[in-house]
């Protein structure tokens, strides 16, 4: 059960945080892992770290998300080194602060560029290979933020989180046949990189908000993708899983004191 032995798996943003920890996981388990970024020193660094964690191959391609073309380019190099793509984790994401009366149409058009179009993009450009895996896997990282809770600051950033749950639910149906599922996982705060840069009051209130007493870890939402990565669990599509130790779950701070 739950063999991930030599499967193919993408990972966008792998060089960091959520996407590193996702990669981690699936090397861990003797999956063939292509991580993407930006950034080729990040990359490289990290290539070497997963190699070291199991028995498959590790690869670091520079990709840009907001380019269809590098997609494409991205999608044709795993195909060449692993012979196919069987899981692609679009977990690519970023989280600039902008309030609504000052956002501009360039941050906001950022942030959806990245964080859906991206998206889009990174899944249109594997879905050969999906399609001829036979056993596809979409997972896409949402956030608790915009398709459950808002935040002051991110309005255009839960709006892209939300808009990946109406991709994902279209998504699940077209490519079902293929044999094909989509789901999402909403972490909760975790502590990333990312996350670090919101600075230490943000992390401290965050932290008292969250039942479970902490931020979660990378690997925490790891190991949901890569559940819903194996053959067991085919049956699961176009669903949405928070994984946040409790956090959208008080109805006031009220409930976090007794
Ligand atoms: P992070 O530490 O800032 O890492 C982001 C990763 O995405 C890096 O590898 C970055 O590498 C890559 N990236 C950014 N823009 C890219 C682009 N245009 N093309 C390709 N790669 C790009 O962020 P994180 O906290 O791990 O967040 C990862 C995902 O989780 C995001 O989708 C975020 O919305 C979501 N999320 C995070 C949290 C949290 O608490 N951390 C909570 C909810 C949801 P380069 O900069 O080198 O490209």
């Amino acid at each position: 059960m739950f063999d991930l032995q030599s499967t193919s798996v993408v990972v966008t943003g792998g060089s960091k945080g959520i996407g590193r920890g996702i990669a981690a996981v699936f090397a861990s388990a003797g999956a063939n892992v292509a991580i993407a970024a930006r950034s080729t020193a990040e990359l490289d660094s990290v290539v070497a770290e997963l190699d070291a964690l199991g028995s498959g191959k590790v690869l670091g391609i520079q990709t840009d998300v907001t380019d269809p073309v590098a997609c494409a380019e991205l999608a044709a190099s795993v195909v060449d080194a692993f012979g196919g793509i069987d899981v692609v984790c679009a977990n690519a994401g970023i989280f600039p602060e902008a309030p609504l009366a000052t956002m501009t149409p360039a941050q906001l058009a950022e942030v959806l560029d990245v964080n859906v179009k991206g998206n889009v993009f990174t899944v249109q450009a594997c879905l050969d290979a999906l399609i001829a895996s036979g056993r596809g896997r979409v997972i896409l990282t949402s956030s608790i933020t915009g398709p459950i809770t808002g935040f002051p600051g991110w309005s255009h950033y839960g709006a892209s989180k939300a808009a990946q749950l109406g991709f994902m639910r279209t998504a699940a149906i077209e490519l079902a046949p293929h044999g094909i599922t989509v789901n999402a996982v909403l972490p909760g705060n975790i502590f990333t990189e990312g996350l670090a840069d919101m600075g230490e009051d943000y992390i401290a209130g965050m932290t008292k908000a969250i039942p479970a007493g902490a931020l979660g870890k990378p690997e925490d939402i790891g190991h949901l993708a890569a559940f819903l990565a194996t053959v067991e669990a085919g049956y699961i599509t176009g669903q949405a899983i928070a994984v946040d130790g409790g956090q959208v779950l008080p109805e006031s701070p009220d409930a976090l004191n007794t």
